[in-house]
């Protein structure tokens, strides 16, 4: 019998677009079936006013090319030293953003606008839980002499942890999640929430290193032990309504993921949800692939699921999936996912 599910069209509540070629390139990839796209700020210079907002969604809904009149990128604002309490207000009282994003400083690509500490930013955190714009963290201690596996639990413990309690209207998105100390901590606070990549569900580290190194599995926070991937498939896969899928979709170009220094990012727009919805089909769970795709992330964020229905079905595709992009600039970009792509078919209902 054939597997089959239907379910309203998803949410990607975590995605990096880019800009320029590399958008145009991608960005049909993330409007094709995703609904809501929460889009990261993090261009360069990085996006920290309203105005920029509503230009870089404007920049990103032109670049499409696929019909998807469903397609809504939401947007975030970088928080840094220069943001202000009152633009924060302005951005969130005009509609341009539904959230802010904290990135430490030097943690991952186009980071360096970024803060060290979060309590450095009390008077904007106190503003925004005043208004109730939610706060999405980048959470990864930036300190070189802790190992590279051991930093997210280090920066929730650290920096997230106080910040929770001191400030229990303030709603927090821990993003990525990468070990189980952020799912512990998800649970513990009322006002926090997780974003889960595909790659973190279905990829530990072994799979970077063990079989010849694998540079397309390099991302931050990185990949880690089995034992925490196996934590992050069982909060999703148990529907529990404070984990949603957030792609963390971040592509490069070729000649930047295999250099001799390569860059941290994954593009897995395209193959995401045949990704997650292999791994839910392994463990007998399709029956929760709706919240964690579709539900749970609308409900943290206050809006309803899409009225779209999309139906994904396990019959292998008559066509071998693709496994690079090429943009207009000729930069090629691996596509993260094919073996599960060749595996389901979506479409529209
Ligand atoms: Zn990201």
């Amino acid at each position: 019998m054939t597997v089959r599910i239907e379910f309203a069209r998803p949410d990607d509540w975590h995605v990096h677009l880019r800009d320029d070629e590399m958008l145009a390139a991608v960005v049909d990839h993330s409007a094709r079936w995703f609904r809501k796209a929460l889009v990261m700020p993090n261009l360069t210079p990085p996006i920290t006013s309203a105005a920029q907002a509503v230009a870089y969604r404007e920049r990103i809904l032109a670049a499409v090319t696929v019909d998807a009149p469903h397609f809504d990128p939401v947007m975030s604002l970088y928080l840094t030293a220069d943001l202000s309490p009152a633009e924060v207000t302005r951005a969130w009282n005009e509609g341009a953003i539904c959230s802010i994003k904290f990135y430490p400083a030097g943690a991952t690509t186009n980071s360096d606008a970024g803060g060290t500490s979060l309590l450095q930013f009390a008077p904007v955190l106190e503003t925004m839980a005043s208004l109730g714009v939610p706060l999405l963290v980048h959470a990864e201690s930036t300190d070189p002499a802790l190992d590279i596996f051991d930093r997210e639990a280090a920066f929730l413990v650290d920096e997230v942890a106080p910040v929770l309690e001191r400030m229990p209207e303030l709603s927090v998105t821990v993003e990525h999640i990468s070990t189980s100390t952020g799912i512990d901590m998800v649970r513990q606070f009322d006002q926090a929430y997780g974003s889960i990549t595909p790659h973190h569900l279905t990829c530990d580290r072994s799979d970077i290193l063990a079989n010849g190194l694998r540079p397309e599995l390099y991302c931050k926070p990185v990949i880690n032990s089995a034992e925490h991937r196996k934590a992050l498939a069982a909060a999703a896969l148990s529907g529990d309504p404070k984990f949603f899928l957030g792609t963390d979709s971040a592509p490069h170009p070729l000649s930047a993921k295999e250099a001799r220094v390569a860059k941290a990012g994954i593009f897995n727009a395209p193959y995401a949800l045949e990704v997650v919805a292999e791994l839910f089909h392994e463990h007998d769970a399709l029956d929760r692939f709706e919240a964690f795709v579709s539900g749970n992330g609308a409900a943290r964020y206050g809006v309803e699921p899409s009225t779209d229905r999309l139906v994904m079905e396990r019959t292998e595709p008559a066509v071998a999936p693709v496994d690079t992009l090429e943009t207009a600039a000729g930069d090629v970009v691996r596509l993260f996912g094919v073996a599960e792509a060749a595996l389901w078919s979506i479409s529209l209902l």
